[in-house]
């Protein structure tokens, strides 16, 4: 089994409301082989909600407690995103998950780049920097191998395949 970003498989939990679909990852998910997440609605929060970005640094100085995760008004929800990131390691030693596909670029799901927030300014002045979001940092500090829906092609799926 692997785990996908809900939004993917054309689930309506991005922060406006909208989803990212992939007809491959859908799939996935028709098939049987892949279990749909949305950390930060399993994190608890609601949808539409504000964007959200790290303040500075990435995933893994979240959940090292170095990084705070703001809101557009900038209220802070670093704790749901660090809740949003436990249910989802839980959903995956449950099913005893391998590997993920999650969506590039967001503060919860991004393996390669996540955006800054420019210190001291709104969400508005934000950046893209490398790194990996909350969720993926804590599935690939757990050994699970976090792939984005940008390396989708049909090899890495017919090697998930061969995983699952
Ligand atoms: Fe998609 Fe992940 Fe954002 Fe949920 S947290 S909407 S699954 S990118």
């Amino acid at each position: 089994m692997i785990l996908v970003s809900a939004c993917l498989a054309g689930i309506p939990c991005k922060y406006h409301g909208g989803d990212n679909l992939i007809q491959p990852v859908a799939e996935l998910i028709a098939k049987g082989l892949a279990i749909p997440v949305c950390p930060e609605v399993l994190g608890g929060l609601a949808t539409p909600r504000e964007p959200v970005d790290i303040e500075q640094g990435d995933g893994f100085d979240a959940l090292a407690g170095r990084a705070r995760l703001l809101n557009e008004s900038g209220q802070e929800v670093t704790a749901e995103f660090l809740a949003g990131a436990a249910r989802v390691l839980q959903i995956a030693r449950r099913h005893d998950v391998k590997a993920a596909i999650l969506k590039e670029r967001s503060p919860s799901c991004g393996s390669s780049w996540i955006y800054n927030r420019l210190p001291g300014t709104t969400a508005v002045r934000r950046k893209l920097v490398d790194g990996m979001g909350v969720t993926a940092a804590l599935l690939t500090k757990n050994n699970i191998q976090v792939f984005s829906e940008e390396q989708v092609t049909e090899e890495l799926l017919n090697k998930l395949n061969r995983k699952i």
